[in-house]
């Protein structure tokens, strides 16, 4: 047939009545490269535009591999698999699902922190959509020039605080793109249906405002209300432009995150990643560590080193479980200890912010062992004290101070708790409070262990014990899914907390046995999707899903999810 009568190929044209040879060649969406069939090649007039043979899929994953080996650096691979996820997006995902525990590092972090860095140098087509506040009061015509109608999830960034490494303006936009990688590898979500933004309100990053290849808005930040009005502008303008879509508002600094979701939680659908899904991660590490050791939740007692959006969302999740298993708000409060840069947070530390109210304690019961270092600011600067007085259940870090658990402390929690839970959560691994092997050796193997970032299994005394990562990548793809899949015009903190008992009721009774308190993460897309259920499943119970409750929640949802393969 002659490539002027293109029929619509379902397999080619995924929505697109005549996709042209250009198209089918150079759109990632729709490029095949060497797997066109005999057939397709002469319908579409793509004879003589590709070689000879008829490749497979698994043979040209088997070229991508041989490839990707040869790159002599994780950012190498980073460009890489980049390049191909815009040369052809199925084969991308195809080769992330194929090896998940091996990529992910590289499309995301640690290895996509090192490419915000480097965006302004390494970039070579944008991906995306970059807001400037240049363009303020246009923003709707702006989300309009996307060529995807449909879009669910937007991951969206002022790139102003990218991981653990401050300011990154424009390049942030890594942030946006790899997360949303990880929405369709590790849970289903279709590419198509999202799109990475990212709001250049400037930058004060020196290093980029000195550098002729900074591809951003060469200005400092804009600030205060004019800053907000431009964040509510692009608000607003997603609910006209993409009235299905899921607004994910990610690597926000502190002082912005909290009021922003403050402000749009109840008017949008919306959620913040970095509170609300380490909150869930956090608490699904502790349903594993007490089926680990045989202990409740209501048995628990947390001491948080840090006191920052990441623990104060995990004490809020704990605290909202334990009210629903019925304790009294201000008994479940008390179950939450802080330690911040000044000390032990009790009641009447000066400046403490209002979210930390309900968790400053009166520390008048409580007894410290001599000569413990005070302040006027506090009764107790020194965390193994306060492990000794407060003898907490459960010490998470959240405080990036690398090493802050050192020996005397996990001996501490060690001496109080038969099985003590160490969940050190800082990244990256340079933060990180402690390692794996420290928390089990000084433990002698007792300690509960997950760890923000991948630490290697270890043995002791002959014992294996594989560290667990207490990484968002088990929550946020599955909110996702189950977003996606019911249409829901909220996202709730119950949908957080559904997520985080589903995703610990994965976990088996041998991932367990070795220490493990969620399941491998090789084992992803099927976590993700069980947890993806569960959490669409609540989603219509409360009315909150925009389209009507499929007989079979899961069939409908599996029927959703993204098929890499041609
Ligand atoms: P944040 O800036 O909001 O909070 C950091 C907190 O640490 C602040 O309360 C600060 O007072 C406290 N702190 C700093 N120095 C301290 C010290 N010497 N002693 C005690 N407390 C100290 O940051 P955040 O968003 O809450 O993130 C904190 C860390 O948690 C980061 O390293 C981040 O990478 C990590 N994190 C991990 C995950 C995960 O999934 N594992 C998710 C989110 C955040």
């Amino acid at each position: 047939m002659p490539h002027h009568r293109h029929r619509r190929a379902d397999s080619l044209a995924r929505g697109m009545d005549s996709p042209t040879r250009f198209q089918l060649l150079f759109d990632a969406r729709l490029n095949k490269g060497t797997a066109f069939t005999e057939a397709e090649r002469d319908e579409h007039g793509l004879l003589g535009l590709l070689p000879d043979a008829v490749e497979s899929e698994a043979t040209q994953m088997a070229r991508i591999r041989l490839q990707y080996a040869q790159q002599p650096s994780d950012l190498m691979r980073y460009q890489y698999l980049s390049a191909l996820q815009d040369r052809n997006e199925r084969l991308f995902y195809a080769l992330l699902r194929s090896d998940i525990q091996t990529y992910m590092p590289i499309v995301y972090t640690p290895t996509v922190g090192e490419a915000c860095q480097q965006f302004g140098h390494i970039m070579r087509r944008p991906k995306g959509m970059y807001i400037s506040i240049r363009h303020r009061g246009r923003v709707r015509e702006i989300l309009r020039n996307w060529l995807v109608q449909d879009i669910r999830f937007i991951v969206v960034t002022d790139g102003e605080r990218i991981l653990g490494l401050g300011d990154q303006g424009t390049c942030g936009m890594g942030i946006p793109v790899g997360k949303l990688a990880l929405y369709t590898a590790c849970a289903g979500v279709p590419p198509q249906a999202t799109l990475p933004v990212v709001l250049d309100v400037g930058t004060n990053n020196e290093a980029f405002l000195a550098d002729p290849l900074y591809p951003g808005l060469r200005a400092r930040r804009t600030t205060g209300d004019e800053y907000f009005a431009f964040v509510d502008e692009f608000v607003d303008a997603v609910q006209e432009v993409f009235p299905d879509c899921c607004i994910q508002f990610e690597d926000f600094t502190n002082a912005i995150a909290i009021p922003l979701l403050a402000r749009h939680r109840d008017r949008v659908c919306c959620f913040n990643d970095d509170i609300q899904g380490t909150a869930a991660v956090a608490l699904a590490g502790l349903f594993g560590a007490c089926r680990m050791a045989g202990t409740r939740m209501h048995d628990q007692r947390i001491l948080f080193m840090g006191a920052g959006s990441a623990a104060v969302g995990i004490a809020e999740l704990f605290v909202t479980h334990l009210v629903r298993e019925g304790m009294d708000l201000q008994e479940a409060h008390s179950r939450c200890w802080f330690v911040n840069s000044r000390g032990l947070v009790t009641a009447g530390m000066p400046g403490l912010p209002e979210y930390l109210a309900p968790f400053a304690h009166d520390a008048s019961g409580l007894v410290f062992a001599d000569r413990t270092p005070s302040s006027a600011q506090s009764p107790c600067t020194s965390l193994v004290h306060a492990v000794d007085a407060i003898r907490p259940t459960a010490l998470i870090g959240v405080s990036t101070v690398a090493g802050a658990f050192d020996q005397a402390v996990v001996e501490a929690m060690t001496r109080a708790n038969a099985r003590p839970i160490i969940f050190p959560l800082s990244n990256p691994t340079s933060k990180s409070e402690c390692t794996a092997e420290q928390a089990i050796r000084w433990s002698d193997g007792a300690a509960i262990f997950a760890a923000g970032s991948p630490f290697a299994p270890l043995h002791w005394k002959g014992r294996l014990h594989v560290p667990g990562q207490g990484n968002n990548v088990y929550i946020y793809p599955a909110i996702g899914m189950a977003v996606y899949a019911t249409r829901a015009h909220r996202v709730t903190d119950a949908m957080f907390l559904r997520a985080a008992e589903a995703l610990a009721r994965q976990t088996t009774e041998h991932d367990l046995s070795v220490g493990l308190i969620y399941p491998p993460v090789s084992d992803i897309l099927q976590t993700s999707i069980a947890v993806a259920i569960e959490v669409a499943t609540l989603v219509h119970e409360s009315g909150l899903a925009r389209v009507p409750r499929p007989a079979d929640i899961g069939a409908h949802l599996r029927s959703l999810i993204y098929d890499p393969s041609y």
